[in-house]
């Protein structure tokens, strides 16, 4: 009996080491990272030129996927001034995540003390969600999003930080807003870094916050939830395999229009209904 006793503290052990559930917030290091200028020095062991031959994307906590597709989300401090970044936020999402799977965020108003899902605080910091997936349930402030990146997003010559005076390396706000709420989204979702994954190659060594519990197939240079990716935040467009990892976890959005969209992907074999 004593035996089951320590197994089972040492799986506890090893269950909070690995759990996003913890008090660590999932910080950005696109913080320091951002804008990639050039792609990783050693190109040449890119994925790209040895692709995968499975796919199976992005990094699952299997555990924090959300039971229903459909998910409250709400702002804890909307105004007159975010207006239009919220809209421009919740559009990225909406032909992202939510165009290519049955996911579906619902609200999108102003948060009560008692709003469940997701709710997000519009402020000038890192970019970060405090958890994956449903370890952000009804948490206040449970993800940050930047919005005027005057503390965040953009460094001098010297690798200080600077308020960001746009267009800054090409990269308008908007382009920041809406790259880095799709990143944000996808950990709301569940979805770990992409580079945290145990088969990441050696010279993509970002690891950064909470581990997913589920890394199959290929390791996706591609994915928005990528800091190796030599596009940043994957330019906020989902990669073939994001899309097909967040069909597999909530399901493939099937009506026509979307269909004929993305057409090459549904051809796929490895699609569930
Ligand atoms: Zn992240």
């Amino acid at each position: 009996m004593k035996k089951y006793f320590f197994l089972f503290v040492i799986l506890f052990l090893l269950w909070l080491l690995t759990s996003c559930g913890g008090a660590a917030p999932v910080e950005e290091p696109i913080t320091e990272e951002v804008p990639a200028e050039e792609p990783a020095a050693e190109a040449e062991e890119s994925p790209y030129e040895n692709p995968p031959e499975s796919i199976s994307p992005l990094y699952v906590h299997e555990e924090s996927i959300w039971k229903s597709n459909i998910i409250d989300l709400c702002w804890e401090n909307p105004n007159q001034n975010n207006q239009a970044d919220r809209v421009l936020i919740q559009s990225a999402i909406e032909n992202t995540w939510e165009a290519v799977s049955l996911v579906d965020f619902v609200g999108w108003g102003a948060c009560t003390p008692e709003s469940k899902g997701i709710r997000i605080q519009l402020s000038d910091e890192p970019p970060q969600t405090k958890g994956l997936g449903t370890n952000i349930d009804s948490l206040e402030n449970g993800m940050i999003l930047n919005t005027t990146f005057n503390h965040w997003g953009c460094v001098d010559v010297n690798g200080n930080r600077v308020p960001c005076i746009f267009p800054y390396k090409g990269y308008s706000r908007e382009d920041y807003i809406r790259i880095s709420a799709v990143h944000e989204f996808g950990h709301a979702l569940g979805f770990a870094h992409e580079q945290n994954r145990i088969d990441s190659p050696s010279w993509c060594d970002l690891q950064q916050g909470a581990d997913g519990t589920m890394p199959i197939g290929g390791w996706d240079l591609n994915s928005v939830m990528n800091y190796c990716n030599p596009q940043w935040g994957g330019d906020g467009k989902l990669s073939e395999m994001d899309i097909i990892g967040v069909q597999r976890v909530y399901g493939a959005k099937r009506i026509e229009k979307e269909r004929k969209k993305f057409d090459g992907l549904f051809e796929k074999p490895h699609f569930g209904e």
